[in-house]
């Protein structure tokens, strides 16, 4: 079935549209089953599927198709990044400590949050940017390790081989997991870095167009894919076949969708910088963590944070684009503006969000494919309107003193 060279293995691009659906008919897009069961050949003889809660051919070429992007020898799809995060810690045993960022995804924090104050597991949090930090608090006992890089909106930056050998020197069972969201498999491939689980919200980049929830785990472990998709069977979480249909059409145009926004935002945080703002992108050669980053992905996604000095400000520079949508989430085909702290971080308490010198005037930008012209203009008048910058008679922009960090 299918074409002789299936087994090749391309480069990435050539990966995200090349994928032999193995169609009976031969259909150039590999068709959708939109089934929840399947008749078995005999009684005794129950087939490749039966049910699917537990697999469904439209799910199964999903899961092989980012399998070869993620370079991953298994993958599960979910219905959320969420979902992943809750089959991972599914896995703990009652009492397991682990350690996590403390600039983690709000959603994950209230998460490991909730579990920890149940009492079904013990959560550490600190400052991943801190390897040796991180490293001391390492021991036989932790379970699991839960990383992000770069963190978003902080934009940390995060030593995951150095946390990830270290850890599995320490104790070779423990559980390193690592959300892939912000960087996707274009710029990052986490299990190339010792990270033994890797999951990502697909509603991101993976999917692109912001019109389903979905979330993707891969391992190269066989024992750890065993677990997890025990988990996924018996809570019944798998992605259902018309999501996983319509990730499948998402994943085709991956690479030129997030190549073009990260040159967009490459730009835009360049323009912002040169105004005179305080820029977070991992791209920029002035970002504490640059080479960092560098060392570990091949790319800076496009995704960036910026304050203004001035929470009033923020509000009046969001409500002022026209383009940007105000929205959570990212990784959509079109560009969206937040104020973290009143938005997607929200869920992690003022005291929590003031203890972590989470700066409540932040404003994020999700950068799409949009004419980067245009996005450039619209912030523009925005940062006008608001009372930010004026133009002087050079033409220039530059910071009022509402705006002077
Ligand atoms: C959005 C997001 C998640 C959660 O994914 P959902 O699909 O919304 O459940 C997890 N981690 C990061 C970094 C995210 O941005």
């Amino acid at each position: 079935m299918g074409k002789k060279n299936s087994n090749k293995v391309y480069s990435v691009e050539t990966e995200l549209v090349y994928s032999p659906s193995g169609d009976q008919h031969n259909a150039s897009v590999a068709p959708l089953y939109q089934s929840a069961t399947f008749k078995q050949p005999s009684l005794n003889d129950m087939g490749e599927y039966d049910y699917t809660r537990s697999g469904n051919p439209t799910r199964t070429h999903l899961q092989n198709h980012l399998a070869r992007i993620m370079k991953a020898k298994h993958t599960f799809a979910v219905t959320s990044g969420m979902g992943c995060l809750d089959v991972i810690t599914k896995i703990l045993k009652p009492g397991d400590e682990v350690i996590a960022g403390d600039d983690l995804y709000g959603g994950t924090q209230r998460l490991l949050t909730y579990m920890h104050n149940k009492g079904d597991i013990v959560v550490h949090h600190y400052d991943t940017t801190n390897t040796e930090l991180i490293k001391s608090k390492i021991s036989t006992k932790t379970r699991m390790i839960f990383l992000e890089s770069p963190t978003n909106p902080l934009i940390k930056v995060v030593d995951v081989k150095s946390i990830a050998d270290y850890a599995h020197q320490v104790n070779p069972d423990v559980i390193v997991v690592f959300d892939n969201t912000m960087m996707s498999p274009i710029f990052m491939t986490p299990l190339d870095l010792g990270v033994d689980i890797q999951y990502e919200s697909a509603t991101k980049y993976l999917n692109g167009h912001h019109d389903i929830m979905a979330g993707v785990l891969a391992t190269r472990s066989d024992e750890l894919a065993e677990k997890l998709f025990f988990v996924i069977n018996s809570t019944g979480c798998g992605l259902a076949p018309f999501d996983c249909w319509l990730l499948s059409r998402g994943l085709r145009t991956l690479a030129v969708r997030v190549e073009r926004q990260q040159q967009n935002c490459m730009r835009i945080a360049e323009f912002l910088s040169q105004v005179g703002f305080q820029v977070r992108y991992p791209g920029l050669k002035n970002h504490p963590q640059h080479e960092l980053h560098n060392s570990q992905c091949r790319g800076y996604g496009a995704v960036l944070s910026f304050e203004t000095g001035n929470i009033k400000l923020s509000e009046k520079i969001v409500e002022s684009t026209d383009i940007f949508g105000i929205a959570v989430s990212f990784g959509c085909v079109n560009s969206l503006i937040s104020m973290p702290c009143k938005m997607s971080h929200a869920s992690i308490d003022a005291k929590t969000r003031a203890e972590r010198d989470f700066p409540e005037d932040l404003i994020r930008l999700c950068i799409g494919i949009e004419n980067c012209e245009d996005l450039i203009n619209d912030l523009t008048r925005a940062l006008l309107k608001s009372g930010a910058v004026k133009v002087n008679s050079q033409d220039e922009l530059y910071l009022t003193s509402t705006a002077k960090l």
